[in-house]
């Protein structure tokens, strides 16, 4: 009978038996219907794989394949375990990835190269008569012909190829343009080693092997964090999220963990059922938001206002208040708060300078090597300056000192971090800090005070071969900045959290939209789970955060938060930054492959914005001024120069690697 007939018969098939007491029955029905299911799970053979999508998850998958065609997928279950105290990595994955096979075949996805018909239509003419580097000569030395395409960028009109005409192409065009105008005009963006390492480093190597520039690509789409580089000189280094598990308190600040890292929330949610206390920060109630103690709404953008106003409370008491000995003993060894800086004269007033370096002070301190690149302290066991061990001029030329003991020239010492007693300093003096809340965009807050604000300072008065400078504590100028009063009298300083003075709780509370006594909880809780774990709090934070112009400040203000409380390089505590993938296990050996460092080096690496901005002449449409973002304590200096100037400066100071090398102009587009 067919399929149809067997249906429409359906309520009337026979009954043929009974089982468990009449509540079963077997029945006699073609059941062929049945194979559409049993084909769907058909497969020859099981592959093991990920999800190239710049996903920081790399979980494993069981993939199967039946005639070449992925049929469907399943999570791997073989991870190796961590250790024996974490919870195990599995299961991992997320719904993206699960449906990811339906990505793979989408009637969507590019599966050919498309060329612009104009060039197209112009090449194959070309290629009629010439080898592939002759038709591209031919078809750039002819204005009228290379007119026909290129000024039809921007307008679409792309034609399918084949991959044999496009490589060619591709080739000639890099030929031309390395004999033409130099190899180090061909720029090339590979695609990146999260998407997979070895596509990356065929593109990267290629371009290496020709002497073109390769680009960078975390810190172009913005997933590096700036303030990262700019405080510790590294790009990111985060603990992987197991670590999530040890911490004793767990502040999620801008990452929607269940949504963005899908395979690794369940560390979160067993450290939730370990004891471990979490307060989330997002201005919606995200899936993250269910998983805290405490939910804190911040308007958008404002979190650096929220990060200060939490500094101010875990200041002023953790640290003047009441010294928490092991908060001191770790900012003492592992922070610049000890060092000494500089106070230089603008417009009689002082501002905040430089580092006072060995070379500063009359015979160098003793070092004779790289003294211009040490920093000083004041030692109290020796009651006087010292370079301890560790600052950047240790890195080269002399062997084991590049570490942070607390020791100088062989000796023991003991640092001080500020001089507000009485007999540490020479003086108090008023130092000019900027405030940058005065002034807000619209659907901001902002919060009117001068734009510079003078706070009374401790200081010592050091003899140098130029004569006395004057100098501060990186603690002292730190604790002035953050608005607290330490007795020295003077303006823009708070005893009390309810006072208007930046950056009190209930100062933040205004632009943030945060209630004061939430941000002093949150911040409480914070410092005191540190004090009693050696450091063993943790801020996770991501692309919530970074995606803003100056989004280094959100960052420093939570990264200032975990140095005055000793979580960074704890287990369990430190800053947790996950936007885009960061670690590339065989790095090494990779290496010499993606850079073909095995054939030459140094590799032309150059950072993708200056590239961009330089090279594609977006810096003639600048519309934003030096004096628009300049600091109103800036020291004097020539600040009127457009803000490609400044890049330029910088790579000729050697700050900053830049290609091209050669001085012959572009042509222009
Ligand atoms: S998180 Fe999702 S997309 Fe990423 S690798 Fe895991 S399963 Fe694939």
């Amino acid at each position: 009978m067919s399929h149809l007939l067997d249906r429409l018969n359906f309520f009337q098939s026979k009954e043929l038996d009974q089982f468990s007491n009449g509540h079963g029955q077997t029945t006699c029905e073609n059941r062929d219907w049945e194979d559409t299911y049993r084909n769907r799970w058909r497969h020859d053979k099981v592959v093991r794989s990920t999800h190239g999508v710049n996903c920081t998850g790399s979980c494993s998958w069981k993939i199967y394949v039946k005639s070449g065609i992925v049929t469907w997928e399943t999570q791997q279950t073989d991870y190796p375990r961590t250790r024996p105290d974490l919870p195990n990595h599995e299961p991992r994955g997320c719904a993206r990835g699960a449906s990811y096979s339906w990505y793979l075949y989408s009637a969507n996805r590019v599966k050919n190269p498309l060329i612009r018909g104009k060039l197209m239509k112009a090449w194959r003419k070309m290629r009629e008569n010439l080898s592939p580097t002759a038709a591209w000569k031919a078809l750039q030395e002819d204005p009228i012909l290379r007119a026909t395409y290129v000024k039809t960028r921007g307008k679409g009109g792309f034609v399918r190829a084949n991959w044999d005409e496009a490589t060619e192409i591709i080739a000639a065009a890099n030929a031309y343009t390395a004999k033409t105008y130099g190899p180090d005009r061909v720029f090339g963006f590979s695609p990146i080693p999260a998407m997979s390492m070895v596509s990356y480093a065929a593109g990267s190597r290629y371009l290496s092997l020709l002497g073109g520039t390769v680009m960078s690509f975390y810190d172009w789409y913005c997933d590096l964090p700036p303030a990262s580089p700019m405080t510790w000189g590294e790009q990111t280094d985060v603990p992987e999220s197991a670590d999530w598990y040890n911490s004793g308190f767990l502040l999620l600040w801008g990452s929607n963990v269940p949504q963005t890292r899908t395979p690794d929330a369940h560390f979160y949610t067993e450290a939730r059922y370990r004891g471990t206390k979490s307060a989330v920060i997002c201005p919606d109630y995200s899936e993250a938001a269910k998983f805290g103690d405490i939910w804190l709404a911040p308007k958008q953008g404002t979190d650096s206002a929220l990060a200060m106003a939490m500094g101010h409370v875990i200041l002023r008491e953790f640290h003047l208040d009441r010294q928490t000995e092991y908060f001191e003993d770790y900012c003492r060894k592992y922070s610049d708060f000890p060092m000494l800086v500089r106070l230089e004269e603008k417009d009689g007033k002082l501002i905040p300078g430089r580092f006072l370096r060995a070379d500063d002070l009359r015979g160098k301190l003793g070092e004779k090597n790289n003294p211009e690149w040490k920093t000083v302290a004041w030692d109290s066991k020796a009651n006087g300056p010292c370079a301890p061990n560790g600052s950047v001029g240790y890195r080269w030329g002399e062997d084991g000192e590049w570490n942070l003991e607390e020791r100088a020239k062989g000796a023991d010492t003991m640092l001080q971090m500020s001089n507000i007693l009485e007999g540490d300093h020479d003086d108090i003096v008023g130092v000019d800090f900027p405030y940058f809340g005065g002034e807000a965009t619209e659907n901001f807050v902002k919060c009117e005070h001068p734009d510079v604000l003078t706070k009374n300072i401790p200081v010592k008065r050091i003899k140098t071969d130029k004569g006395e400078v004057i100098v501060a504590t990186v603690f002292d100028l730190f604790c002035a900045n953050y608005g607290l009063d330490r007795g020295l009298g003077g303006d823009w300083v708070a005893t009390d959290y309810a006072e208007d003075i930046p950056y009190t709780p209930a100062w933040a509370e205004k632009i943030t939209g945060v209630s004061a006594d939430k941000i002093e909880t949150v911040a409480r809780e914070f410092a005191r789970n540190a004090e009693k774990t050696n450091g063993k709090s943790m801020i996770i934070l991501g692309a919530g955060l970074n995606h803003w112009y100056h989004m280094d400040m959100n960052y420093r203000g939570i990264i200032n938060m975990l140095v005055m409380c000793g979580c960074v390089g704890q287990s369990g505590g430190g800053w947790s930054h996950y936007v885009g993938q960061e670690k590339l296990r065989p790095q090494t050996g990779w290496q010499p492959l993606a850079f073909a460092l095995d054939w030459m080096r140094p590799p032309r690496h150059m950072n993708s914005t200056s590239a961009w901005y330089a090279h594609t002449d977006q810096w003639r449409y600048e519309q934003l001024a030096t004096d628009e973002i300049l600091s109103p304590t800036a020291p004097e200096g020539d600040w009127d120069a457009s803000l490609i100037d400044y890049n330029i400066r910088a790579e000729r100071m050697g700050w900053l690697l830049s290609l091209i090398h050669i001085s012959e102009p572009t042509r222009p587009y």
